[in-house]
């Protein structure tokens, strides 16, 4: 009987395809398809990590000193049974033959449906030995991983070039930001987290994958069972287990529907994003890693609105980038964008963004307490002078190579401002000195602390832009923690309190004559699009995957009739269905008319 999960929809489209549950634990295991001609040395991998490990277990027993307790022994005996027993290793080979699953993949699916099965055990002995089978697959996967593992496969190989192979959706309890990464044009079609809210970082890079996702959906990963058939809507933020055909029908007929209307928005790609009244509003991208300057080419952006540079220093187990390889980092970033400007954020790790193996006391204690609120962006950059004047010499490098804005992260105090600055000016009379060639920037902040956007004058005067960052902005305004589920129905966008910052935010920037621009998810959302536009905004930056159905609504606006939108939706107590209506009614409630259509 097919069953349905609710969560939080939070990357739109349609996946089909069976469920793969990786304990979170296990996220960076590779994840990788196995050349048909190589299925059976694969299997060989498995059977002689069996052994190997089997061997380690004979030689710990041998060694066990002859005082050593009894239950060192029996358990010794346990983990040797758990090994040699066909429901581990035997059945493990059978993914990597009936799915092509690499070795590690293969035993953390097996392991995945063996302690399932533990967890339904009524004896409590045997549900405990649960603890037992995952040390000895840890110590299967530690072999793999310092023996043949890193063998050249393409981590990017698309499911379907293997003939017959389903689309695969990842189910997890949580996946953090940095693995998240780790999936990055990976074989997944589709994500499931049982926790997380909507503008969460693993959320974010969801979004920006373009892969249909839904987090907060609690009970996910307990209720879906390994290669189950899933349906993932991320438009409603629904999963379907075991669909019924009629369903599953309907559903196939969305994602036709979906992928028709993504080539037609994809045609909008060389047209100017203008309004009706002759507006220019300028596209940018948000971006993670340079690489992403290709998908934010293809999509039509203008430039890069925020190029997460944490990003850079996440998945290498606590070793940050030196200045050379942030300086190459960050030079690859400008040269994608053949000229145009590229916006790279310095890091904001902290909150939800933890480093893995950070060695800062201070770091580990507010990740324990409060992360939202504790020691993340430019908090943690003013607290490692060293670390951050290295991320501002490879910046102010890369600007030598093009058109770079650098954008800080957090600010929140008029102290905060000149640490940032001093530290600015000691790096470029270092640079100076250096003799190394490094160019001019510009210096922006983000308005993402309702502190920063009450006292704006202050930011205006020191900085050359702002970007408001409407993410965090909401999580601060509402005292609503962005990444938790359960108060995810509190996170509102629509809260008016959070629409008066952001238009007054647009307004003064506007009258000093300042840039400023939205790179939160608002700013994708098009939803939001002419309610920014009536404020004032005239640059918006997204991921890249947006940009083509902001720009279609960019094209059917006319900002003259958007004037009294604003002082509309305020005086509403409903302003998400105020924009709506007022929309509506100004077009008669016939879509407006699109320059765009002449096109197509
Ligand atoms: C934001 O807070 O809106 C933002 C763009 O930054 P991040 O989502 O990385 O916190
Ligand atoms: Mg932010």
């Amino acid at each position: 009987m097919s069953i349905q999960v609710f969560g939080l929809p939070v990357s739109r489209g349609v996946a089909i395809g069976r469920a793969v549950l990786v304990a979170s634990s296990r996220v960076d295991v590779p994840h990788v398809f196995v050349d048909p001609q190589d299925i059976d040395d694969e299997v060989a991998r498995l059977v002689s990590a069996r052994d190997h490990v089997s061997g380690e277990f004979d030689a710990l027993k041998r060694d066990l000193p002859a005082d050593a307790p009894a239950e060192l022994a029996a358990l010794l005996d346990v983990h040797q049974m758990l090994l040699q027993d066909e429901a581990l290793i035997g059945a493990a080979a059978d993914w990597v033959r009936q799915r092509h699953y690499n070795a590690e993949w293969a035993l953390s699916a097996q392991l995945e449906v063996l302690a399932r099965q533990f967890d339904e055990m009524e004896d409590a002995y045997i549900r405990e030995r649960k603890a037992d089978l995952e040390q000895v697959v840890e110590r299967l996967l530690r072999h793999l991983a310092q023996g043949d593992a890193a063998r050249a496969q393409d981590p990017h190989r698309n499911p379907r070039d293997f003939g017959g192979e389903e689309p695969l959706v990842l189910v997890a309890s949580d996946i953090a930001p940095a693995d998240m990464l780790n999936f990055k044009r990976s074989v997944f079609t589709g994500f499931v987290t049982d926790v997380g809210g909507k503008t969460s970082h693993t959320a974010i890079v969801a979004r920006s994958m373009d892969i249909p996702a839904v987090v907060g959906a609690r009970q996910a990963s307990s209720l879906i069972r390994q290669d189950d058939y899933i349906i993932v809507d991320g438009d409603a933020g629904l999963v379907i287990v075991d669909p019924s055909p009629i369903v599953l029908e309907e559903y196939r007929f969305r994602q036709r529907q979906s992928e028709l209307e993504r080539s037609r928005l994809a045609r909008l790609r060389h047209t100017p994003a203008v309004t009706l009244d002759g507006e220019r509003v300028e596209l940018l991208a948000n971006i993670e890693m340079p690489e992403d300057g290709q998908a934010a080419l293809e999509a039509g952006a203008v430039g890069v609105g925020l190029f997460r540079s944490e990003f850079l220093f996440m998945n290498r187990g606590g070793n940050l980038p030196d200045e050379e390889e942030q300086y190459d980092a960050y030079r690859r970033a400008v040269e994608a964008m053949k000229g145009m400007p590229v916006t790279i954020r310095t890091v904001d790790i902290g909150a939800d963004k933890p480093l893995e193996g950070m060695t800062s006391s201070e770091l580990r204690h507010e990740s324990v307490l409060n992360p939202a609120l504790g020691l993340r962006a430019i908090r943690w950059s003013l607290s490692e002078p060293s670390m951050f004047r290295r991320q501002l010499r490879a910046l102010f490098r890369a600007a030598h190579h093009g058109p770079v804005k650098i954008l800080i992260p957090m600010l929140a105090s008029q102290r905060e401002i000149r640490q940032t600055l001093e530290n600015i000016a000691h790096v470029q009379r270092q640079l100076a000195d250096s003799g190394k060639p490094f160019g001019k920037v510009e210096l922006g902040a983000m308005i993402e602390v309702p502190a920063a956007a009450l006292t704006l004058p202050i930011f205006l005067r020191h900085f050359d832009f702002v970007s408001i960052g409407t993410n965090d902005l909401i999580q601060y305004t509402l005292a609503i923690d962005r990444a938790d589920e359960a108060v995810a129905h509190l996170y509102d966008p629509w809260h008016p309190a959070v629409l008066q910052l952001i238009a007054s935010t647009i307004t003064q920037a506007r009258a000093a004559g300042k840039g400023v621009s939205v790179c939160g998810e608002m700013a994708g959302d098009p939803a939001f699009t002419e309610l920014l536009l009536a404020m004032g905004l005239r640059s918006f930056s997204m991921h890249p995957t947006q940009v083509a159905s902001v720009k279609q609504r960019v094209l059917r606006a006319d900002t003259r009739r958007l004037t009294g939108l604003f002082d509309e939706v305020m005086g509403s107590d409903d302003p998400e269905q105020a924009c709506a209506d007022a929309l509506r009614a100004s077009t008669g409630g016939a879509p407006a008319p699109t320059r765009a259509l002449s096109i197509a």
